[in-house]
């Protein structure tokens, strides 16, 4: 696929935009290199003065980006123009807290001064994907940018405007033209770019086989890497919750934008003593979702955002079936278009789907379903919820509920996830680093470690 924008809800392309050729590339890089030599030296509170300015300008111009937003991806415009603002608020958080956090740190050893400092590295190349379009950028660019390194973005292939967007949003913050860059390449070119001498450390947030393919090749040349990739988070309810509130937060973690969120809660792993009463709430309340136009400030689903995401997603759903899974609700892709969206038959839209009773063997085991489909399994009691839980690959988020402090404390410490939520959604929030452990990936976004991942973490002794 080129460089475009087709809009998810009618399958019309919008716009083309032709990509870089190697030249173009190679003087965006030397721009990089170049700029960040004085950057480096712009105090920090200049820094933080443009991304107090890139913020404002996101809350200001926020119904305009939510709708380049929504009209890329097909995302609910009242949940685009949210992300716009929740973009502004990690700017103001890193503009705010970055001197503190890249503060020479005092150390008391045999000599007379020692301390550790935080020192800028170089051009930082974020490969990100198109689900949170501008969130995604944004807490990659606000520590970088912050830290004195400079950004080059090559997002995803589907999400032009939001990219030339968000450069157009710095530049116009004030920051100097070239300290982030948008490069409107496709993924062939990511291998050429990171593996250049000037850039130092590269970011994916993506899938796994994008993020190890990053991975490998910049290991190969000693640089460093954060991979955001994919997960399967588990939704654990136990006997002791408070029941209402878990099912109607389960259908938020499940469908927050469409489905398509590394953190959605993916696998509801639920107490049999509660289970069919569980079970009965959540598909009476994904009976009553509105599946359609992402422009309709009332629609809770919109299309998926390519062809591609929906036929990876139906396939799995049907091969559980095939193998005697069962669908609750949902299931089928046709089903959809006759029931609320028939004007847009084109758009990608997969309707609201629960499947259980997995045998042994099916894709709910160890694949990512990157969609409004949930997967219910029962389990006697926690044990089995904890094993089953830790069976996956991945190891992005989980989200428990239980009444009983200490089964929280237990799930908190056993459950192997970068992120555990006792009684809450797991969800993101520039003061909390977020990150995955297993085929999650690796290294933190935001807060404190968020700034750290891309510094120098330089140890000074002097005597
Ligand atoms: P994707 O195909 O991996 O695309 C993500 C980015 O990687 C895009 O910019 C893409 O460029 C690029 N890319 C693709 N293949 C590449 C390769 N071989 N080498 C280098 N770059 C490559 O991912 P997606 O399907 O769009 O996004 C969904 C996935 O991202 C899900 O697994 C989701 O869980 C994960 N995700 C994780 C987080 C997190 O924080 N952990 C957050 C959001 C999403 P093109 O568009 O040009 O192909």
């Amino acid at each position: 696929m080129g460089i475009a924008t087709v809009n998810p809800a009618t399958g019309e392309t919008l716009k083309n935009f032709e990509p870089l050729n190697d030249q173009e590339i190679a003087q965006k890089l030397d721009q990089a290199q170049k700029t960040f030599e004085y950057y480096r030296h712009i105090p920090i509170a200049q820094k933080a003065e443009w991304m107090n300015a890139a913020a404002t300008l996101l809350v200001d111009r926020r119904e305009e980006f939510g709708k380049i937003m929504a009209l890329e991806v097909g995302k609910p415009i009242a949940s685009a123009i949210a992300e716009a603002e929740k973009s502004a608020w990690v700017c103001r958080y890193y503009a705010e807290n970055a001197a503190q956090f890249l503060a020479n740190v005092p150390i008391e050893t045999d000599a007379s001064r020692s301390f550790v400092s935080y020192q800028p590295i170089g051009v930082v190349l974020a490969v990100m994907p198109w689900n949170f379009p501008f969130w995604q950028v944004f807490r990659f660019a606000a520590p970088a940018l912050m830290a004195g390194n400079v950004g080059l973005l090559k997002h995803a292939s589907n999400v032009p405007q939001c990219a030339l967007a968000i450069e157009e949003i710095f530049r116009e913050a004030g920051f100097p033209t070239r300290a982030f860059q948008t490069l409107l390449v496709g993924s062939d070119k990511v291998a050429q770019i990171v593996t250049d001498e000037r850039v130092k450390a590269a970011t994916l947030t993506g899938s796994e086989p994008a993020g190890a393919s990053l991975a490998s090749l910049a290991g190969k040349l000693i640089k460093k890497t954060v991979l955001e990739l994919g997960g399967s988070d588990p939704f654990i309810v136990l006997e002791s919750a408070d029941l209402e509130t878990a099912v109607s937060t389960a259908v938020t973690a499940r469908m927050i934008n469409s489905g398509q969120s590394c953190i959605a809660a993916k696998r509801f792993i639920v107490q049999e003593a509660i289970a069919d009463q569980f079970t009965e709430k959540l598909v009476a309340k994904y009976a009553a979702l509105k599946v359609g136009d992402p422009m309709n400030p009332e629609t809770d689903i919109g299309p998926l955002a390519t062809p591609g995401i929906l036929k990876d997603l139906d396939q799995l759903v049907q091969t559980c079936i095939e193998k005697g899974a069962k669908a609750l609700i949902g299931g089928n892709p046709q089903d959809v278009l006759t029931r609320s969206v028939v004007a847009l038959q084109h758009g990608n839209f997969y309707p609201p789907t629960i499947l259980a009773d997995f045998p042994p063997g099916t894709p709910a085991d160890d694949e990512e379903f990157f969609g409004p489909v949930a997967l219910l399994f029962r389990v006697p009691d926690i044990d089995a919820a904890i094993r089953l839980a830790n069976s996956s690959p991945f190891g992005l988020g989980a989200s428990a509920w239980t009444g009983i402090q200490e089964e929280g404390d237990r799930l908190a410490t056993e459950l192997e996830a970068g992120a555990v939520f006792i009684n809450g959604m797991v969800k993101s929030d520039p003061r909390l680093p977020f990150g995955g452990v297993k085929r999650s990936g690796y290294g933190r976004e935001l807060g404190i470690q968020g700034i750290h991942e891309f510094v120098n973490i330089k140890t000074v002794w002097m005597k």
